[in-house]
């Protein structure tokens, strides 16, 4: 049988590991750059890339308004880095003219952790994921200042939190397709 679809929304960054982790784990891949390609699947990625660019891009693919429609209706959702950023509710730092999708009740300060020399790696304790800690990377990495109250907090580094899940959609800090720990992309598919 085939394993779900899924979406990596295609239109700047970081496409092709979260691609190869899906094929991996035995799912369809699909690159969304259109409404057309994001009706055909059953959940979307959100990668890192420059979360500016991309939410530019998501108004000249005419992709927002779908996107935030399918996100609206429970479409399982992971962003990651940047992906993250364009989930939120509210992004600190951003451009003036960047906006985000709000499927996601937090507030994300951009580059919280630095600048590119200061990306990082760590292991993190994931609630709810077994068989040890999860190997993070960290590239110029957002971090969460608010957290709704309908939302999980899933790790942290120090007290701020990298990963939370609120229904179907997953955020993180760090890029979790880089390095060949896929147990993240591995539970999303199951909760597919
Ligand atoms: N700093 C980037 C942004 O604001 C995100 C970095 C990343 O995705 N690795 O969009």
């Amino acid at each position: 049988m085939d394993g779900p679809k899924v979406g990596v929304l295609a239109l700047q960054g970081a496409t092709e590991p979260h691609r190869l982790v899906l094929d991996a784990l035995g799912a369809t891949a699909v690159d969304v750059r259109t409404p057309e390609d994001l009706a055909a699947v059953d959940a979307v990625i959100l990668p890192g890339g420059e979360s500016t660019t991309i939410s530019f891009l998501l108004d000249s693919s005419g992709l927002r308004v779908p996107l935030a429609e399918r996100l609206a209706d429970g479409l399982p959702a992971l962003g990651t880095c940047a992906g993250m950023i364009l989930l939120a509710t509210e992004v600190l730092d951003g451009r003036p003219d960047q906006e985000s999708l709000g499927a996601i009740d937090i507030t994300v300060r951009r580059n919280a952790f630095g600048r590119q020399r200061d990306s990082f790696e760590a292991d993190l304790a994931v609630a709810g994921l077994p068989d040890g800690p999860l190997h993070a990377v960290f590239i110029r990495a957002p971090a969460v200042e608010r957290v709704g109250p309908g939302v999980e907090v899933l790790a942290t580094v120090g007290d701020r939190p990298v990963l939370c899940r609120q229904g179907a959609v997953t955020v993180c800090s760090f890029h979790p397709e880089l390095g060949d720990d896929l147990r993240l992309h591995q539970r999303f598919l199951e909760e597919i």
